[in-house]
Formats: C-alpha cells, sequence, structure tokens
C-alpha cells in the first residue's frame, strides 16, 4: 500500500517536512509521492485539503 497526492492539492508545502523518508517531493503544479511511500501516514494529518489519498482510491 501506498499514497499518493491528488489534483486538490494547492502546493503548500505542509506535507513536505512530515514524511520521514522523504518521500514527497515538489512537483509542478502539485506535490508528488514516490515509489519509496511505504504508510509512515505521518502526512495524512496535516494536509489541509485532504489530498493525501491511499493509492487504490485515487484510482
Ligand atoms: S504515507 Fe508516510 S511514507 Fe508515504 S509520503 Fe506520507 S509520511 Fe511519507
Ligand atoms: S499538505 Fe496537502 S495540499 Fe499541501 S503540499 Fe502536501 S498534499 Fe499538497
Amino acid at each position: 500500500m501506498a499514497y499518493r497526492i491528488i489534483e486538490t492539492c494547492t502546493a503548500c508545502g505542509l506535507c513536505l517536512p512530515e514524511c520521514p523518508i522523504d518521500a514527497i517531493s515538489p512537483g509542478d503544479p502539485i506535490f508528488v509521492i514516490d515509489d519509496t511511500c511505504c504508510d509512515f501516514e505521518d502526512c495524512l494529518a496535516v494536509c489541509p485539503v485532504n489530498a493525501i489519498v491511499l493509492l487504490d482510491e485515487a484510482k
């Protein structure tokens, strides 16, 4: 299981420092989560627009 960031991301950057393995990076136009994401879920709580979702739910 892994998470990804959907289109509602506002690129606020709040999630960036929360990921313990640096799986999040600034993208254009929205932030992206790479394949190393492994469910620490530290990033989920800080996203003001709930743009971080389980990969399965994003399909
Ligand atoms: S779920 Fe965990 S590993 Fe994946 S991007 Fe968020 S904090 Fe990083
Ligand atoms: S906290 Fe949410 S809105 Fe902000 S950059 Fe991360 S995914 Fe995008």
